[in-house]
């Protein structure tokens, strides 16, 4: 899953961005409205955690234009907890809000929730098979034995879980999966998948050629 993190306090910004890596999120920073602005239609996110107080184009202005062009969920940071900043939320179209300071716990519950809830995924177990997907413990057990995955194996299967039944393209796969600072090779994919398949059964993922990946389920 991928993050893009839009907050100006370079403290807060980087402690949510390692936050958020080491929970296994591919995470894009932006220090100010407009680079926010850029990257939110650049990039197909999995969510946005946007800062309502932001240089050059405040977080309301950022949302308004990114609900013109897209649909991501939005985790807005507000610096106070009135009934006006909440109603305005809502009616901007953003899906949840924090106020500062907030938990780091609780920020990571809400963004899981906000991204299951995005894709039709209510529960936080998936079980496809005898393969069985928690995605808050962010573990994996197949006949209820635990699978050890790496980050990377995980995010995929996960990925994929959350969209069972739908083909993922690679460019998808590439576009959830890394942040701006990845530099993986192409073909790094189909290594994950074959390492997937040896772990989690040979059917788990289907490869539709030259199109990309689906489980059935
Ligand atoms: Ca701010």
């Amino acid at each position: 899953m991928r993050v893009l993190v839009v907050e100006d306090e370079p403290d807060l910004l980087r402690v949510v961005a390692t936050t958020l890596r080491e929970d296994g999120y591919a995470v894009d920073t932006a220090a100010d409205g407009e680079d926010g602005l850029f990257k939110a239609k650049a990039w197909e996110y999995d969510a946005i955690v946007l800062d309502v107080n932001l240089p050059k184009l405040d977080g309301w202005s950022v949302l308004q234009r990114v609900r013109t062009v897209k649909r991501t969920p939005v985790l807005m940071l507000t610096a106070r907890d009135t009934v006006a900043d909440r109603v305005r939320g809502l009616n901007n179209g953003a899906d949840d809000y924090l106020v500062k300071p907030f938990a780091l716990t609780e920020l990571l519950a809400r963004l899981r929730a906000l991204i299951r809830r995005s894709v039709g995924q209510a529960v936080a177990v998936i079980e496809i098979g005898d393969v069985c997907i928690d995605t808050v413990a962010k573990t994996v057990t197949r006949n209820e034995d635990p699978v050890a995955l790496t980050p990377t194996e995980y995010a995929l299967v996960e990925l994929l879980a959350m969209h069972r039944q739908k083909l993922v393209s690679r460019t998808t796969i590439y576009d959830h999966l890394f942040d701006e600072e990845d530099d993986s090779l192409s073909n790094l994919v189909d290594v994950h998948v074959s390492n997937i398949r040896k772990k989690l059964g040979r059917d788990f993922i289907s490869t539709r050629r030259g199109q990309g990946y689906i489980i059935q389920g």
